[in-house]
């Protein structure tokens, strides 16, 4: 180890080429692999290979990590910047790639075909010792350069101080991203190690995602070619008023609701966030947008070591491609396969997809203007509704008016019953109109609905008059005997539920009642409303709103197999936190019950 340092702080003291990275690349790579479609090297159409390859440059940085569509130039990048470390700074340098045999390819028709045409380093090539030893390019002066696969046995090596990493986002890669970079120790120790990452879009927190972020995280912006506002070169942005900009095209559907593709293609074109201007794909408008082209950084507090950069298939791929690919995506996820659209945002915007984050993406829930505290004439009931989890509690509040509308009034998690108290007296609900979730503690819930309420006499019968412990059931519908006549409602009667613990008799309530409902049939009456734009939330409520936003997209339906019939059916499905859109759920049912939405109940799925 101590000799590769020392051979390597020496080298720090070489004559080294302080020009950029792609300059140096320009002169003395004037032959590219003939697999590339670029035939020398030359950033002059790539504008944004000059940010990564100067953060590589710089002797701060210990991490890039970039993040870019498929087949956009990211191992060219790294290739360059290997050539560029072994004929200016050299030290010992590995390669990693998806599989040995990705890797072998690679450094036969591109890193070693590069190296042997770079009158930098064709002297220091020794072919006789590459060949003996099948990933490993030991170099004249004894530096080796490794290209390996994603096995854990191939970093049985010695110190690395330049790392490549290639497309992180497959998991095989991801996992040995760590044990790799701990072959970087004792340069890093020395401040001389680089490691550089690169990948397509992944799904939201892995890996890469974490490192990008970790980094100053800089997007690639575009400039407007009529107001010269900067903005980033996205598939889709949505302004504060709820409008879109980016992409956009003239809708055209078949009757079924399903995209037109070829209908669409002719339209498309990116608008300006500030003053809408349509841009045309065109090679003029390309240029343009190259040479003016910059990095905006969106975490800028990052740490100078640690740089990040992303860029979408917007400045790469023909945009009637990226609107094709899109559109036909989109018509799968009417019919419920939802992958092709999530690796549309993964490999053509570079963007981690997952299915909630696509499914938040997409449901557009129109912005409701108005004053929680305002009085809304149609308000006709309002409710409060906890979800009890093991050691927390989320809860909504919602005021339901005519025509099934409704406004969020508050959301939010707390800790305590107390709490929940608060909120409701600070909303001035009733205790009828409380709700509590009773799948989870469920004595303890109803111990706290018998302290909240009292028994009534209503029309012959005592009924609960208090917090309702509730519980949903996958049944459709609940069967209710009236007038000797069975009718079919989405909740069920009310049954007594005992809050005893035991010996408790401190001459309190001891019995309640419980609702119970119907899962599916309360998700699907929720789904229609929150589709109508019904559900309203207030603008902006801080970091609880974005929370909120979150749960309610975790739950979405999807085509599933059923096990038993073979056959392919309607399921929810959970990703993620859900815990306020199951509030929500709750909601429904208090309107339901107090008919402000009427009990609809597909007779035939009634068995
Ligand atoms: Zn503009």
């Amino acid at each position: 180890m101590a000799d590769v340092i020392q051979s390597s702080l020496l080298s720090v003291f070489a004559k080294r080429d302080r020009r950029p990275i792609y300059e140096w690349a320009a002169e003395n790579l004037t032959e590219l692999p003939p697999v590339l479609t670029l035939r020398s090297f030359s950033v002059s159409e790539s504008k944004h290979f000059c940010g990564p390859l100067d953060a590589l440059a710089t002797e701060e940085v210990r991490q890039v990590v970039i993040r870019k569509p498929v087949r956009s130039g990211g191992t060219l990048i790294a290739d360059v910047w290997h050539l560029w470390c072994r004929a200016n700074d050299p030290g010992p340098a590995m390669s990693i790639f998806q599989s040995d045999k990705v890797a072998a390819d690679h450094a036969e028709h591109r890193l070693l075909w590069m190296m042997k045409r770079c009158r930098a380093i064709r002297p220091l090539l020794s072919e006789d010792r590459f060949a003996s030893k099948k990933n490993e390019i030991t170099f004249a002066d004894g530096l080796p350069l490794y290209v390996i696969g994603p096995g854990l046995n191939n970093l049985q090596t010695r110190g690395i101080r330049y790392l490549s990493i290639s497309e992180a986002w497959i998991s095989a890669v991801g996992a040995m991203v760590e044990q790799a970079e701990a072959r970087l120790g004792d340069f890093k120790r020395i401040q001389l190690s680089k490691l550089l990452i690169d990948s397509q879009g992944g799904v939201e927190s892995d890996a890469v995602d974490a490192r990008f972020m970790a980094g100053n995280a800089a997007e690639w912006n575009v400039e407007c070619q009529s107001c010269g506002h900067y903005m980033p070169a996205r598939w889709s942005g949505q302004r504060p008023d709820g409008s879109r900009w980016a992409m956009r095209w003239d809708k055209k559907k078949d009757k079924r609701g399903f995209w037109d593709v070829a209908g669409c293609l002719g339209s498309v074109r990116f608008e300006c966030r500030e003053c809408g201007h349509p841009h045309f794909d065109n090679p003029q408008m390309r240029a343009k947008w190259n040479k003016t082209g910059r990095f905006i950084d969106t975490n800028p507090s990052a740490p100078l070591s640690l740089r990040s950069y992303t860029w979408t298939g917007l400045i790469i791929d023909p945009w009637i491609n990226l609107l094709e690919t899109f559109l036909t995506a989109m018509n799968s996820y009417k019919l419920g396969v939802i992958d092709p659209l999530i690796q549309f945002f993964q490999k053509y915007m570079g963007e981690p997809k997952s299915e909630s984050s696509v499914h938040e993406a997409l449901s557009t829930v129109p912005v409701a203007r108005y004053e929680v505290q305002s009085s809304w004439p149609d308000e006709r009931a309002r409710y409060l509704c906890v979800d009890v989890q093991e050691t927390e509690f989320w809860f909504v509040a919602r005021a339901w008016g005519l025509h099934g509308e409704s406004r969020r009034l508050d959301c939010g998690r707390c800790y305590n019953w107390a709490e929940i108290e608060l909120a409701q007296k600070n909303l001035l609900i009733e205790d009828r109109h409380v709700f509590v979730d009773s799948g989870f503690r469920t004595k303890e819930v109803y111990r706290a609905c018998c302290r909240h309420g009292a028994w009534a006499r209503v029309g012959g019968m005592y009924v609960w008059c208090g917090w309702h412990p509730v519980r949903g059931d996958p049944q459709r519908a609940f069967a209710h005997k009236w007038n000797r006549e069975t009718i079919w409602r989405s909740y069920s009667e009310p049954t007594n539920v005992d809050a005893e613990s035991g010996q408790s008799n401190d001459g309190g309530v001891r019995h309640c009642q419980l609702i119970r409902f119907s899962d599916p049939t309360m998700q699907d009456r929720m789904e229609q409303l929150l589709k109508k734009g019904f559900m309203k939330s207030p603008e902006q409520n801080g970091e609880m709103d974005e929370t909120y936003k979150r749960h309610l997209a975790n739950e979405f339906k999807r085509a599933k197999k059923n096990k038993n019939t073979g056959r392919s059916e309607w399921q929810y499905v959970a990703r993620g936190p859900n815990h306020m859109r199951d509030c929500e759920k709750l909601s429904v049912l208090g309107a339901t019950l107090s008919e402000l939405l009427p009990d609809q109940i597909d007779t035939d799925s009634v068995g």
